[in-house]
């Protein structure tokens, strides 16, 4: 908050700027295992995922999208916005994406310029193995675009061991930095297939060259927000410091689905649990609106419910960046169990002690 408020130079002039930018995108680059060129890009992490399909789709190539959930579907509106002849896969919502089913897939049809997935996906929370299912793509000659936004800094991602052309991620999401600022890791290949293209990109600010060579030009295609990215890269640094977070994220989710299921409410998931949120249906005798009004009435905390075919069907928790840390998770199931019970839902004993119980049981060094 503080580094947001600190003077600011001319971004568009300041040489140092430049390098500033450089430096952060360089370590963004170095905590996802990557030798590709990360970029900080002015706008949510929908400008992300926009450009990144905006850059590489033109009319009528096909393109996969692998979908088992809502915002995996949800690339399907992108490519049809940018012409391109859009096949779905799609598969069980309440597992991760099997590698297997899909290669048996590809082997019938692989004749696709680009894929996108999901890695969590947030309204299930349903976490997919990108580490396999990108190099998988990659045999196939198949690049890859990954919608990272709410299991980057939560996850470890080697994004050169999962060959992962194009990694998208967020400043909002375990970054805990404000809204604001999409973070994109893009491989080589993935800017050649963009020069490669016959016709040009129907965009300009989601034109994914006009910021590749940055550096070189120290130009950039627009002025940065330099309070936001000052911000971020406080949340970078701190994010570094914490030689604990992937730990302590696994610990917190592992303890919350344990307690859930011992106090007799059920996942929505049956596997491939995402560290970052935990989604819980919502019992039959309760509406899903009484729980969150309830939650924020009597004990001024917001959980999440959620939208489309998952409205009023389920509940979530998030517990990623400064959320995922134990008394907060405390305070969260203790105002839960006492919310379901007003609600008239009778729990298997004392939600938030089953958690400190389970958390113990961890025993990690978190
Ligand atoms: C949050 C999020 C986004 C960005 O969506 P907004 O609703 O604009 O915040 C994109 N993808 C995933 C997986 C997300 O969790």
């Amino acid at each position: 908050r503080i580094a947001r408020s600190e003077m600011c130079t001319n971004p568009d002039l300041d040489e140092s700027f430049f390098t500033f930018y450089h430096n952060l995108c360089n370590d963004i680059s170095t905590i996802f295992h990557s030798k590709n060129p990360s970029f900080i890009l002015a706008g949510e992490a929908m400008l992300g995922l926009e450009a990144s399909v905006a850059s590489l789709c033109e009319k009528d190539d096909r393109i996969l999208v692998i979908s088992n959930g809502i915002f995996g579907r949800g690339f399907v509106d992108l490519v049809n916005i940018y012409g391109g002849n859009c096949i779905l896969y799609e598969s069980d919502p309440l597992c991760g994406i099997d590698p297997i089913q899909l290669a048996a897939f590809l082997k019938k049809d692989a004749n696709f310029k680009f894929a996108t997935i999901v890695h969590c996906d947030t309204p299930s929370g349903v976490l997919n193995p990108i580490e396999i299912i990108c190099p998988l793509l990659h045999q196939y000659g198949i690049i890859s675009i990954v919608d990272s936004v709410s299991s980057s800094f939560s996850v470890d991602i080697d994004v050169e061991k999962s060959m992962i052309d194009i990694l998208i991620g967020g400043s909002q999401k375990a970054l805990s930095a404000p809204p604001g600022l999409t973070i994109l890791t893009i491989s080589e290949t993935a800017f050649q297939l963009m020069k490669q293209r016959k016709t040009q990109i129907a965009s300009f600010y989601c034109n994914l060259l006009n910021m590749k060579d940055y550096n070189t030009n120290k130009a950039f295609p627009y002025t940065m927000p330099i309070s936001d990215i000052k911000g971020l890269s406080v949340a970078i640094q701190n994010f570094k410091e914490d030689t604990t977070v992937f730990l302590r994220h696994q610990a917190i989710a592992k303890a919350t689905r344990e307690a859930i299921v011992e106090y007799r409410l059920s996942l929505y998931l049956k596997d491939q649990y995402s560290p970052s949120v935990t989604v819980i249906n919502v019992p039959d005798t309760i509406k899903s609106d009484d729980i969150l009004n309830t939650m924020i009435s009597d004990h001024q905390i917001m959980i999440a419910g959620c939208f489309d075919v998952l409205k009023d069907k389920v509940i979530r928790i998030g517990h990623m960046g400064e959320n995922a840390n134990i008394e907060d998770m405390v305070l969260t199931l203790s105002a839960l169990d006492q919310t379901l019970h007003k609600l008239g839902f009778k729990g298997n004993g004392n939600l938030s002690e089953i958690f400190i119980n389970n958390m113990n049981k961890e025993k990690t060094s978190i």
